[in-house]
């Protein structure tokens, strides 16, 4: 059984389950589960809004070999060429590099190179697009081939391994850290984003995209911000609760509709230790 958390002292005691599922939703990759039954659902607090998946399936080999084959397929560098050839008006990527570098640009000091660690890089197309832009981009992915891939195709640094269980005194300074789609994957949200404090550089910050359940829950359970790969789902408020709870203080956040259709938080964080005393 998962037990995913936002480390929230209600302890789930307000929360009540509201969405059910006993097959996948149309449009859900069909991981491999064996012979365990397809069971699942959502619990919905009712303080904050935030989602919090239950099942029981063992998902523990999700990530090592099935969710990156049944989500890219073999060819990494096929599905990387058909994102990048998307008009822009298409790309939720091209946003988002958009953001990134508008924001970058208000709050970074405009006389050096940036640096980048996007972490749980996938495809790459995001430091792809930051390394077109001018910046030094590292990427850091648990995945052997995403790694291969983000060095001989990308054209970034790459760095294998988990962030949540990686030694972050040995991997350098950046300038942004970034976790696209990556937080609401894992059971403790809040112990893997605290882990970005260490490696910030003093003026930096941290990007965040996140499943938005509050505007897709309007439109039924089938969404694919509810697909199973989602331990957890989120609201506006818990947002703000993930982002305190690991120590970081809410620069600006954003309601978003991709052009894929996805509902999506995003928010830009800098650690409260950097922020100026007062006296
Ligand atoms: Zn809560």
């Amino acid at each position: 059984m998962t037990r995913p958390t936002l480390r929230c002292p209600c302890d789930l005691s307000h929360c009540q389950a509201v969405f059910h599922y006993d097959a996948p939703p149309p449009g859900e990759v069909r991981f491999d589960i064996g012979e365990q039954t397809y069971r699942r659902s959502y619990l919905r607090c009712a303080l904050c809004s935030h989602w919090f998946s239950q099942n029981s399936l063992d998902l523990s080999h999700l990530y090592e070999r099935t969710y990156v084959d049944t989500t890219y397929g073999n060819n990494f560098r096929e599905t990387f060429e058909r994102i990048l050839a998307l008009p822009p008006e298409r790309s939720d990527n091209a946003a988002r590099v958009a953001r990134v570098l508008a924001f970058a640009r208000s709050y970074l000091a405009s006389d050096k190179t940036p640096t980048l660690l996007d972490i749980g890089s996938g495809l790459g197309v995001f430091p792809y697009r930051m390394k077109e832009a001018g910046w030094m981009c590292t990427v850091l992915d648990p995945d052997a081939r995403a790694v291969r891939h983000a060095e001989r195709v990308v054209g970034v640094n790459a760095l294998i391994g988990d962030f949540l269980t990686i030694d972050t005194g040995g991997i350098g300074l950046f300038d942004v850290i970034s976790f696209n789609k990556v937080l609401e994957h894992v059971v403790d949200p809040v112990g893997m984003l605290e882990k970005a404090v260490a490696p910030l550089s003093r003026e930096g910050f941290v990007y965040i995209e996140l499943p938005d359940g509050e505007v897709a829950s309007c439109h039924g359970s089938n969404r694919e911000e509810f697909f199973i790969e989602h331990h957890h789902v989120f609201s506006i408020a818990s947002l703000s609760l993930l982002i305190e709870r690991a120590g970081f203080l809410m620069l600006q956040a954003q309601r978003l509709h991709e052009p894929s259709g996805k509902f999506t938080l995003c928010a830009f964080l800098a650690p409260k230790s950097t922020m100026p005393a007062t006296s």
